[in-house]
């Protein structure tokens, strides 16, 4: 997970003051894989499990585990929080088509 600041916007980082209202985000990512295994033969099917296992074996477990799956928070103003669900994406931004 990573570090959250409750003090200020994650976007912009106005800073929460008393009576304001701010959104916290939170982001689920899991991986999907289409896997077709069906089509391996018994042999090709131990081959590959046995390479796969040879290259986790090589690699982090935080960044195999964040792979798989992942939280990600964000703290966000009201102005923040409208412009993230409207363009989660950012591709309206990128595009200069906000009304900001
Ligand atoms: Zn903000």
């Amino acid at each position: 997970m990573i570090a959250l600041s409750v003090e200020r916007c994650s976007s912009c980082n106005k800073p929460k003051t008393p009576g304001t209202i701010f959104y916290l985000v939170k982001i689920s990512l899991t991986a999907d894989v289409d896997l077709e295994l069906e089509e391996l033969s018994k042999e090709e099917l131990e081959r590959e499990i046995q390479r796969e296992f040879a290259l986790a074996l090589r690699r982090d477990e935080a960044e195999l585990n964040n792979e798989v799956y992942q939280e990600i928070y964000y703290y966000l103003c009201s102005r923040c929080r409208d412009n993230f669900i409207k363009d989660p994406f950012g591709k309206l931004k990128a595009r200069g088509e906000t009304n900001d």
